[in-house]
């Protein structure tokens, strides 16, 4: 079969044929997380859209080589260039080393992509250790002259870009709509242009991220990060950049400017963003005391949840939803979630007991034609399970006696479930193999006897459990209702 993808370009807002280079190697760039607290929604929803086209294209037979960076140094809180380093002001409040609070949550970031069953990388880089790259960068940019230097800090010049090129592109801002809505902190600016954006900072004494540069000891701007560790992996035009929606501007309208600057052209050929998340129809922050991590959604530990979702049905539930729409949680969603999910995985289970006749009495191969045209109609996952809940019918209907299918029809029905929901959608049988649930049942059980020693005021008992515990890398934390565990 012929497969013609069609991919949405942010840029300019059509659909276009996706043309990789031949012989077909594709490159693709995704912005990572900056690690410095545990993985919430916010990271699983970027990370299986651009898993589910890693799988994608590679199912089709391309060569992919997809870099996801690791941000730990660089982005400032205000997601502009004041403030504090995010990952050295929790090191601080933590007292420990800024890469130790970046190890941390890198390897817990890790376990949820892994429990999600989100393939890693092919390469996964850290923007610290990709420092002298960033400095050539902004040596190139100052070369051209559309940068400087003030105080030790470099600064990308914004409105000189926007004379030349258009600043804007992806987000359709214009530069004197930037200007006014700017918050603009009085006497601390020392940017020509509040929208300009730092290539470099200089560190201030206290801050303990820093390597030597030819302006100052200090550390690379967020955006400058990007450009740098793509284009090392993926050359100066590739093919793929995707992200969350949120980073559309300013990170990747600075990315595209960098780039444009230091390689002479845009970074990539076609921009993918998914869309954001909502919680209950809000907006998710800490503010709004409706922050749930992943951790949370696995064990049903938060206030705003009425039980545990295993990471399949978070997977499924994002993939429910086109990439590009956005996606609210709320309990009555992920609970149709759970069922519909079991549904499929029931079907599965019956598909493998039906039997063959001598005729098919449905349409196996339109059913595989609507799946491949779903996928390569930008990546349209929510038809694909219509179709794969389209197919449950014929298996129900066939095991009632109601339908027929032949034996060929069989194989590719088979070959069909395998291929969309494991391969590409990426779910896992979890009533198969829950191993999860298993665990958190057990975990339960010794919590349960640790309890009842406490009360019972057997405290060598209960502490005994604990050091066991621990030394299996299992943490347990005692609250007011009760205690809970994790892995360490
Ligand atoms: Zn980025």
């Amino acid at each position: 079969m012929e497969n013609i993808l069609h991919v949405y370009n942010t840029i300019s807002k059509r659909k276009e044929i996706f043309q990789p280079l031949r012989p077909p190697f594709v490159g693709m760039y995704v912005c990572g997380p900056t690690v410095y607290g545990d993985g919430h929604l916010g990271h699983a929803r970027p990370a299986i859209t651009f898993d589910l086209v890693f799988r994608y294209l590679q199912h089709l037979g391309y060569k992919v080589r997809y870099v996801r960076n690791i941000t730990d140094v660089g982005h400032l809180e205000n997601d502009a260039d004041d403030g504090e380093d995010k990952i050295a002001k929790k090191a601080r409040l933590e007292q420990l080393e800024p890469m130790e609070v970046a190890q941390y949550f890198t390897d817990r970031y890790h376990l949820n992509m892994d429990q999600l069953n989100v393939k890693r990388p092919s390469i996964e880089p850290l923007a610290s250790g990709h420092i002298i790259e960033h400095i050539e960068m902004i040596k190139k940019i100052l070369e051209k002259e559309f940068a400087y230097v003030i105080n030790g800090s470099v600064y990308f010049d914004v409105k000189k870009y926007n004379d030349a090129y258009a600043y804007g592109k992806l987000s359709g801002r214009i530069l004197e709509d930037l200007l006014s809505n700017t918050r603009v902190l009085e006497g601390q600016d020392e940017k020509h242009n509040s929208y300009d954006f730092a290539l470099w900072k200089k560190a201030q004494p206290e801050h303990i991220m820093r390597w030597p540069s030819p302006w100052s000891d200090g550390f690379p701007g967020w955006h400058a990060e990007c450009s740098a560790m793509s284009a090392k992996y993926l050359g100066n035009h590739f093919d793929i950049h995707g992200g969350g929606m949120d980073l559309l501007f300013p990170h990747h309208e600075s990315e595209i400017a960098q780039s444009q600057i230091a390689n002479n052209c845009e970074p990539c050929k076609y921009w993918m963003h998914n869309n954001m998340i909502t919680i209950n129809g809000q907006k998710m922050g800490k503010s709004l005391g409706n922050f749930i991590t992943l951790n949370d959604f696995f064990t049903g530990k938060h206030p705003s949840l009425e039980k545990a979702y295993s990471p399949m049905c978070i997977r499924f539930f994002i993939l429910q939803a086109h990439y590009r729409s956005t996606l609210d949680f709320s309990n009555e969603a992920l609970l149709a979630a759970e069922k519909g999910l079991k549904r499929l995985m029931q079907g599965i289970e019956t598909l493998q007991k039906i039997t063959s006749s001598a005729t098919s009495s449905s349409d196996i191969s339109k059913l595989s034609a609507n799946c491949y045209e779903a996928m390569n109609d930008d990546f349209n996952s929510p038809i694909v399970i219509a179709n794969l809940f389209e197919g449950l019918r014929i298996i129900n209907a066939v095991n009632d006696g109601k339908e027929s299918i032949s034996a060929i029809d069989l194989e590719s029905l088979k070959n069909l479930y395998t291929t969309f929901v494991f391969e590409i959608l990426g779910l896992t049988n979890e009533t198969e193999n829950n191993q999860f649930e298993i665990m958190d049942g057990l975990m339960q059980m010794v919590l349960s006897f640790r309890q009842q020693a406490k009360t019972n005021k057997d405290y060598a008992t209960s502490d005994n459990i604990r050091n066991e515990l621990t030394k299996l890398g299992i943490v347990v934390k005692d609250g007011k209702d009760g205690s809970a565990w994790s892995l360490e």
